[in-house]
């Protein structure tokens, strides 16, 4: 009997008691960053919470050597505000990572938004309380329990590093870390024996960065991977001075293409250009700075076999002439997937460093790792002495993030146990169940396959107007109807069918051999690949007509 009075009083503590926040944003990097800059031009109560010891996401952990932009770097920056291209030089065309963080860093000290974030603030669980309409987090950090409103999600798409699973993986003696965790401290890497596991875009930066500062390096592919030349470079005074007199032109551009960048495709058409003209096109292509290779090519490419085809042969061909050693040069050409169907890497000098003396591929495809020694890497050929290992093995992608946090919407009903199969959602900002949550870089969005700020600016703006709706009705809650997401997911899942890339072994598909679960076999529909206006289209619909597909109360 006393117990249950304990009890009454705290849940009528709990019903009477205000939430702290009206939103809390979780994920403090380029998303996090500009939601708390829309809410705090509100005046609404909003706080972030972040994992990490400082702001930036990608950019604040993301330390290896090579890692920069591979858009350029003006369509990355912030477009809300034209001060911003004002006030800061974009040194190089596509930006490293040390700039970029401090690009990330200027933004919050000029809009004065440091003071709303709480970084090493993990959360780990969110309860929605049905009773009061709003969340209960907690934090691995702390023990309080902050209550909100709203949650807005700004989790990132990868944030959530995976290593292999190779046994002894703990007894190597040298250093060993995955590329998302490179120590903020420098690292000495003259003379050191190096080995590099993974061949995706991360791997193909640190590689080509690091091959003439080691003594010896050891790269482990599994799968070789299509890359294109990134073609950097600086931007001098009077270059930064025309990239801010085009600051329209710029941002108009990004909005009206699929990619959100500069390239637009070309609609000319595969078939109605010769052999000969494709050849000539795409040798115009190969080189110029960024996407270009992949984005300003024929549509074709990404949906037909045959075109895909002959351009892979294009490619494969460049890869021939820069690599001195023909079998090796055949080793670095994917041959179960066509250029384009997975995202591409942007390289600088790659390729080239092939030819060196201290750089030796092991295809690990033919002689598999089988283990870690306290001394290197042991495959089923030879073994392999280092003082260093990076895994550079990718991420849980898109849903990793969410299923790290434990979230239980109406019901008791567990997200992570939803989404064991795949997400579902509406918009890529809603989910069913989960009432007063929204995501911006949710998974089902656009953001994924488009210059991310570009993407996300467009999310960040359309979910403040929805809370400011909220707000204006006075609604104490709000939920995406089922109907809604299965009709969104259904499409997301439909486009996929039109599109090369569904067959591609990579984190567009939700393929990662790290996660269990996640092994080759099921195909997880993560991305809206609609481009970024159908998707704007939509948004802008869905809130025009009253935003349609969500039950406020
Ligand atoms: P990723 O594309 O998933 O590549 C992971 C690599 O590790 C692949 O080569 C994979 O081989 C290999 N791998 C994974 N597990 C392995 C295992 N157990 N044993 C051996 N090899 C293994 O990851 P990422 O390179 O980090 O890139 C992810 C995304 O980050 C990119 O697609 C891009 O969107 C983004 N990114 C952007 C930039 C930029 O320039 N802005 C730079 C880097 C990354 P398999 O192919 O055989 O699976």
């Amino acid at each position: 009997m006393a117990d249950q009075a304990v009890l009454d009083a705290s849940e009528q503590v709990g019903a009477t008691t205000p939430p702290q926040f009206e939103v809390v944003v979780i994920g403090s990097g380029v998303s996090g960053i500009y939601q708390l800059k829309r809410l705090s031009d509100l005046a609404i109560n909003a706080v972030v919470l972040s994992t990490d010891a400082g702001l930036g996401g990608t950019w604040f952990n993301n330390r290896y050597p090579g890692a920069r932009f591979d858009s350029e770097s003006y369509t990355y920056g912030y477009s809300f505000s034209k001060d911003l291209l004002e006030q800061w030089h974009w040194k190089e065309r596509f930006s490293g990572q040390p700039e970029n963080l401090k690009y990330l860093q200027f933004v919050a000290d000029k809009f004065d938004l440091n003071k709303y974030m709480r970084f090493n603030h993990t959360v780990t669980s969110m309860t929605f309380d049905e009773a009061n309409d709003l969340w209960r987090l907690r934090t691995k950090e702390n023990d309080e329990e902050i209550t909100t409103r709203f949650v807005i999600t700004a989790l990132g798409l990868l944030s959530i590093p995976t290593k292999p699973r190779y046994p002894g993986m703990d007894s190597f003696r040298g250093q060993s870390f995955h590329t998302f965790e490179w120590p903020h401290e420098p690292i000495d890497l003259t003379g050191k024996r190096v080995g590099v596991v993974g061949t995706g875009a991360t791997a193909i930066q640190v590689i080509a960065d690091i091959a003439d500062k080691v003594g010896h390096l050891t790269v482990f592919q599994r799968r070789a991977n299509w890359a294109a030349p990134l073609s950097n470079g600086p931007i001098s005074d009077e270059e930064m001075a025309q990239i801010r007199g085009r600051y329209e032109e710029i941002f108009e551009t990004c909005a009206r293409t699929p990619g959100g960048f500069e390239h637009e495709p070309d609609r000319r058409g595969f078939y109605n250009l010769t052999k000969e003209e494709r050849i000539e096109f795409w040798d115009s292509l190969y080189g110029t700075p960024g996407f270009a290779l992949w984005l300003r090519n024929f549509t074709e490419i990404f949906v037909d076999e045959d075109a895909n085809a002959e351009f892979s042969e294009y490619i494969a061909n460049r890869i021939r002439e820069r690599v001195k050693d023909p079998i090796l040069a055949e080793k670095l050409i994917p041959k179960d997937h066509g250029f384009g169907v997975q995202r591409v890497p942007m390289e600088t000098h790659y390729y080239e460093v092939y030819n060196r003396d201290n750089v030796e591929l092991v295809d690990i495809s033919e002689t598999p790792i089988e283990e870690i020694l306290p001394l290197g890497i042991r495959t089923s050929e030879q073994i392999i002495e280092l003082d260093l290992i990076v895994y550079a093995t990718g991420f849980d992608a898109i849903t990793g993030a969410f299923d790290h946090i434990d979230i239980t919407g109406i019901g008791g009903q567990k997200l992570r146990d939803n989404w064991s199969e795949g997400p579902s959602t509406y918009l890529g900002a809603f989910i069913h169940g989960f009432p007063n949550l929204a995501m911006v870089a949710g998974p089902q969005g656009a953001s994924a396959s488009v210059n991310f700020p570009r993407s996300i600016e467009t999310a960040v703006d359309w979910v403040t107007a929805f809370i400011e709706h909220v707000n204006e009705h006075s609604y104490s809650r709000f939920e995406a109807s089922a109907e809604a997401e299965q009709s969104w997911s259904g499409h997301v899942r439909k486009m996929y069918g039109s599109m090369l890339m569904r067959k591609a072994k990579s984190w567009f598909t939700g393929y990662n051999s790290n996660v269990e679960g996640h092994e080759e076999g099921t195909v997880r529909y993560f991305v809206y690949n609609g481009g970024q206006p159908k998707f704007n289209e939509r948004l802008t619909r869905v809130a025009a007509n009253g935003y349609e597909g969500i039950d406020f109360s």
